[in-house]
């Protein structure tokens, strides 16, 4: 790493090793920022994104645990401030769906949702919060959902947790305003990853006032200007990004 590398602030983001998480980092290497990326384990996909990001001129560093892993989670972190410090950013990103309607719901599917979606608010962000707290700047931004500004049909755990992520940034945005911490939500429409069923495609594109999905780069840009000098006095804000559904 040279010199000017080691310098540079470095942001977490979580399930980075593809889709939204993937395009985040990329977004992020470009706008000058070192990257802690993460994915649930080590992973193939892990390692590629983690060259591939290396080779935009960021500087790397990789982590893998289950976010819904409160001691795994735990240990990971530790590990990576006792090495480093804390990041300057976290982006929370990581996340799955377990969709079906509430009547044919299994209850294993509505506690997994919610304990990587929501839970994983809380593992990520509980050992990071104090030690970015004392260097009195940072960023934290949330990846929730259209789904938990509208509810979606057939996502009542998702619409959950991804509600629930929201009401936690803007309580966890006033308890860090004073430490120059913004913390900020996006919501993402239908967006064109591996989360995105063949099923949910052809549902939910009549709704899209702009008849097509989001790109992850599209997400991964109001990402990168939450993080950017320019976002310096946006928090406590949940942005859509879901061409038009929730307007
Ligand atoms: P993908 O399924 O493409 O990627 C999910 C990422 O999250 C992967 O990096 C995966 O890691 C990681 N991940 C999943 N479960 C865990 C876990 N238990 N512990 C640690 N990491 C985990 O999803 P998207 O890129 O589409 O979604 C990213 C975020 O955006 C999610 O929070 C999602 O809810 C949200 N979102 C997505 C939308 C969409 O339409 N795609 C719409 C609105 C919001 P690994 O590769 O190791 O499994």
């Amino acid at each position: 790493m040279t010199a000017e590398q080691e310098t540079r602030p470095f942001v977490l983001v979580t399930g980075s090793s593809r889709g939204i998480g993937r395009a985040v980092a990329f977004e992020l290497a470009r706008a000058g920022f070192g990257l802690i990326l993460h994915g649930r384990t080590h992973s193939e996909a892990l390692s590629r994104t983690a060259l591939e990001v290396e080779a935009e001129g960021a500087p790397v560093r990789v982590c893998a645990f289950d976010v819904s892993d409160r001691g795994a989670a735990q240990k990971a972190l530790e590990a990576e401030l006792e090495a480093h410090g804390a990041p300057w950013g976290v982006v929370l990103n990581a996340g799955l769906n377990r969709d079906a309607p509430l009547a044919g719901m299994d209850a294993e599917d509505w506690d997994r949702v919610l304990s990587v979606d929501l839970d994983g608010f809380f593992n990520v962000l509980k050992p990071l919060v104090l030690p970015m707290a004392r260097r009195r700047s940072g960023r934290v931004v949330v990846m929730s959902s259209v789904s938990g500004v509208v509810g979606t049909r057939g996502q009542t755990n998702y619409s959950a947790a991804k509600a629930g992520l929201i009401g936690a940034a803007k309580a966890l945005a006033l308890e860090l305003a004073s430490r120059g911490i913004t913390v900020n939500a996006v919501a993402p429409g239908l967006i064109d990853t591996e989360m995105a069923s063949e099923a949910d495609r052809e549902r939910i594109l009549p709704y899209i006032p702009m008849r097509r999905l989001g790109r992850p780069e599209e997400v991964a840009a109001v990402v990168a200007f939450l993080m950017s000098p320019a976002a310096s006095y946006v928090t406590r804000a949940v942005i859509p990004v879901d061409g038009g559904i929730s307007g």
